[in-house]
């Protein structure tokens, strides 16, 4: 029989062979009983065990995903905890309990009004109601002592094929088990996807209804990187899924097919995210986002704590860069006992450095105080420190200032530090068009491409609904990073780039024709960075940069991506 394809969204550039597994884990309620049968102080009491029962679950699930994938992963299940306890969801389940449903019915009708609710909210309210159906599926399944599908246990080889997976669904999985996770629903930014990247999975999500036609036992090629699902592949597609399956670590520096050295850096969360990134094979860090050392905890980490982590990634990189974002909390990163202020639109609002040079001055003090010890920790170790959503050189200066300050407290004090490279990341057009003000400033610019996506575009990071919009590949947000790397050349300013688009290997050949001299990313995809950078000619792909860059719109832009034919051609 021929192959047959049905096209989603790859989340990860990776391909897997396995063999499918349906994950069904929704049973459908039977009719409740007549009001008059049912004991409300019995269903009170059923509904208060499933409770604790599913307290201490997410509690042993958090733990191991914190240990999996990461610590920032892991918050979701503090947030599921949050809403297990949220008095308003509790009181909607005990009405309905004392107007005479059973338990797991008064947990279905409460649940599913306040998914509707958030749903109709869209946005990422919208995506809370992935996190309020999963506990809703799992209060049902503790309620009807329902036993669930064993994702750590299945065979190897599995494909899982399921509408959607929840974030427990998802930290279940063993990668050295399945071969990849294929979705009815979803989008490049959904808890699965974000997983799926820290587990290096294969993964294509929002194929659509189209899936269900897929029978459990066949067999199938998830093509992330083109994305789409292949059914019953032919021998070619498999021989060519194993070959990418089986990517080729290299770890050391690369350098394009004419001699020019790009530097493939990791991003990384935790410390587990450290070890990925040598795995890999990273030439550095390109970005360490600082925020998990201060998530799910009920008071900030101190000096020395802070410390102990920067010198471990410093060691983890000796003699390579290693690039710290200092604190960017606010926007959609929560921390609960900073007491950040209720926006009507955070993303707008007081977040990154803005709350390091207002409210959170301490922290960003004693944050400096660690960072500036790291980087006199030993020879050899090559700390950058990078200030995240800057607008103004004030803001630079500003905070510069405080760098200097604290160095004068630490040689007063006679402790050995020193002062790192410093820069900052361009994610608001604002640092964009002043990127000319900024480069006589500092050493580097990284582009953060999730946020100056967002910001350049209007459309807000994680709204599906605006995803088309806030795409990396639109015409404006080349534009943004174009001017950007030209504002920086002819000062000693080097750019990097450490948002999501640094990783995608489709684009590797625009970046370094653009001019990008770092590229940092996800661990998941630096073999294919770094594959795709050494079959790259410098001077063809500043041609093709500016044949892409003079596209008018987005999907012009695309073609011309996938359409990798010279521009003399069509010039
Ligand atoms: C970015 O905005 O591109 C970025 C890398 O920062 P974060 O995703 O942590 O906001
Ligand atoms: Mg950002």
């Amino acid at each position: 029989m021929a192959e047959r394809t049905l096209s989603g969204v790859g989340v990860t550039p990776l391909s897997g062979v396995g063999t499918v597994v349906w994950y069904r884990p929704d049973a459908d309620l039977a009719d409740p009983p007549a009001a008059e049968d049912v004991d409300a102080t019995t269903e009170l009491a059923r509904f208060d065990d499933a409770r604790t029962e599913a307290e201490a679950e997410l509690k042993t699930e958090r733990a191991r995903t914190a240990e999996r994938v990461g610590e920032e992963e892991a918050a979701v299940f503090d947030a599921h905890v949050q809403f297990l306890n949220d008095p308003q969801i509790t009181d909607g389940v005990t009405d309905a309990i004392e107007d005479g449903l059973p338990a797991e019915h008064a947990v279905e009708q409460t649940f599913s009004g306040f998914v509707e609710q958030f749903e109709n909210m869209g946005g990422r309210m919208g995506e809370r109601a992935d996190d309020l159906r999963d506990i809703r599926d799992r209060l049902l399944r503790l309620l009807s002592d329902g036993e669930r599908v064993d994702l750590s246990s299945l065979p190897k080889g599995s494909v899982v094929l399921a509408e959607r997976l929840t974030p427990s669904d998802t930290a279940q999985l063993d990668p050295t088990r399945v071969a990849g996770f294929v979705t009815v629903t979803g989008g490049r930014t959904s808890h699965a996807a974000i997983f799926a990247r820290s587990l290096a999975l294969p993964a294509v999500v929002g194929v659509g209804e189209g899936l269900q036609s897929v029978d459990d036992g066949t067999e199938v090629v998830v093509d992330g990187e083109g994305d789409r699902l292949v059914v019953e592949p032919d021998e070619e597609t498999k021989t060519a899924a194993a070959a990418e399956a089986d990517v080729h670590v290299r770890s050391g520096d690369v350098e394009t097919a004419d001699g020019v050295g790009i530097e493939v850096a990791a991003n990384v969360g935790t410390l587990a995210d450290l070890e990925s990134a040598v795995d890999r094979g990273a030439d550095g860090i390109g970005l360490f986002r600082t925020e998990f050392l201060f998530l799910d905890r009920e008071s900030p980490p101190d000096e020395d704590e802070q410390y102990e982590a920067y010198v471990e990634a410093l060691e983890s990189f000796y003699h390579d860069r290693v690039v710290v974002r200092t604190l960017d909390v606010g926007g959609d990163k929560p921390v609960p006992y900073l007491d950040l202020p209720d926006e009507e639109n955070p993303f707008l609002g007081e977040r990154g450095i803005r709350r390091s040079l207002g409210p959170d001055s301490a922290l960003f003090e004693t944050q400096i105080r660690a960072l500036l010890r790291a980087a006199g920790s030993a020879d050899g170790t090559r700390l950058s420190v990078m200030l995240p959503l800057v607008a103004t050189l004030d803001e630079l200066f500003d905070a510069r200032e405080t760098f200097v300050s604290v160095s004068d407290d630490l040689e007063s004090e006679g402790v050995a530090h020193e002062m790192p490279e410093f820069g900052i990341m361009i994610e608001t057009p604002a640092a964009a068009f002043m990127a000319d003000k900024f480069a006589p400033h500092v050493d580097f610019f990284s582009i953060g491409t999730n946020d100056l996506a967002q910001y350049v575009m209007a459309a807000e990071r994680g709204n599906e609904r605006v995803s088309d919009l806030g795409d990396y590949r639109q015409p404006a947000v080349l534009r943004a990073i174009d001017a950007t790397v030209s504002a920086a050349e002819g000062h000693d300013c080097w750019v990097g780039m450490c948002g999501e688009m640094a990783g995608d290997p489709a684009l590797t050949e625009l970046l370094v024709g653009l001019g990008i001299d770092e590229l940092s990313m996800s661990p998941v995809t630096i073999p294919q960075v770094k594959e795709a950078v050494t079959k790259t000619d410098t001077e063809s792909a500043e041609a093709f940069a500016a044949h892409v860059l003079d596209a008018d719109t987005k999907d012009e832009v695309v073609r011309r991506l996938a359409d990798d034919d010279s521009p003399a051609q069509e010039n």
